[in-house]
């Protein structure tokens, strides 16, 4: 221990010296010397620890129910797994190397606790669902289509982005919804007003945020069971004759990819950072405080795709 305490003693004073040559050093170069910029506060963005920041990507529906149909009878969930795949592999590439694709089997309903256990046992920081969008069958039109008959509506282009007041962080997942919505907004897409309208029924939503266009959704379950800030994209209308064939392009896929990265970028930024012992069990916001405040899950074993 003694030599110890010596060492340290010894470390100190070479360390001074090391500082007074490096003051010298920088005053002799008329800068601020280095050790006193690498003192200085981080920037916001170097708040943001993306290697420990873990993003579930979570592709809505399952195979085997597989949701909305398309214009061309295109199944909505291989449009969930080939948009959310590529949300996934943009995250890794920017340093979000957590990230999780999360692909559930099964019947729908049971299938939508699955997701919320799963999300919740991993210690997530951010789930995301990924979806495209249809119309109530009202609205519904025949057309045909390389000889078969489909269904379309060429009305409410655009996507848009649902929060429930029931997750454990309502407030984080109303920030991230508005950051993805603003984002979205400056790759040039539109998100779709119609869920304000009477017309929907009890389809429809209330606007939170009428410049990112975010809906409260309260009743969601990947929204109201996960208890980390949790949001639901609709990324676009593939109903829509023209909306579908440009949601399959990759010109679009990459503008909503480019996206949601600087959302997830600037949402992470703007958490607080954690210590490592606290990533397993960190409380919701104090401020979400809309239902009473559950304890994260204890262990954290990753999800497995
Ligand atoms: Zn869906």
């Amino acid at each position: 221990m003694r030599s110890k305490t010596g060492f340290n003693a010894c470390l100190r004073r070479a360390g001074t010296a090391s500082l007074l040559l490096l003051s010298l050093l920088a005053w002799q170069r008329g800068s601020q010397p280095a050790w006193a910029q690498a003192t200085t506060p981080p920037a916001q963005g170097a708040a943001c620890d993306r290697g420990a920041f873990r993003v579930i990507v979570d592709v809505g529906h399952t195979a085997e129910a597989p949701g909305a149909r398309s214009a061309r009878g295109a199944l909505e969930y291989d449009f969930n797994l080939r948009l959310a795949t590529l949300i996934e592999h943009k995250l890794v590439a920017a340093g979000f190397e957590k990230t999780v694709l999360l692909v559930t089997g099964g019947a729908k309903r049971k299938s939508l606790f699955d997701r919320a256990a799963r999300a919740n046992r991993s210690s997530a920081d951010l789930f995301l669902s990924i979806h495209h969008d249809s119309v109530p069958d009202s609205f519904l039109e025949k057309w045909e289509f390389e000889g078969e008959e489909h269904t379309f509506s060429d009305r409410f282009p655009g996507h848009s982005i649902f929060v429930s007041y029931d997750n454990a962080d309502f407030a984080g997942s109303l920030e991230f919804g508005r950051l993805l919505g603003l984002a979205l907004k400056a790759h040039g897409l539109r998100y779709t007003p119609h869920y304000t309208e009477r017309f929907m029924g009890h389809r429809q939503r209330q606007l939170l945020d009428a410049d990112a266009g975010v809906y409260r959704y309260d009743q969601l379950i990947v929204l109201k069971n996960t208890r980390m800030p949790a949001v639901l994209l609709e990324a676009g209308s593939i109903i829509n004759r023209d909306e579908e064939l440009q949601l399959g392009s990759s010109e679009r896929q990459s503008l909503i990819v480019a996206a949601v990265t600087d959302a997830v970028e600037s949402f992470c930024a703007s958490r607080h950072p954690r210590a490592p012992h606290q990533a397993a069990r960190r409380p919701a916001a104090a401020t979400a405080a809309k239902t009473a405040l559950r304890p994260a899950a204890a262990t954290a074993s990753p999800v497995k795709r």
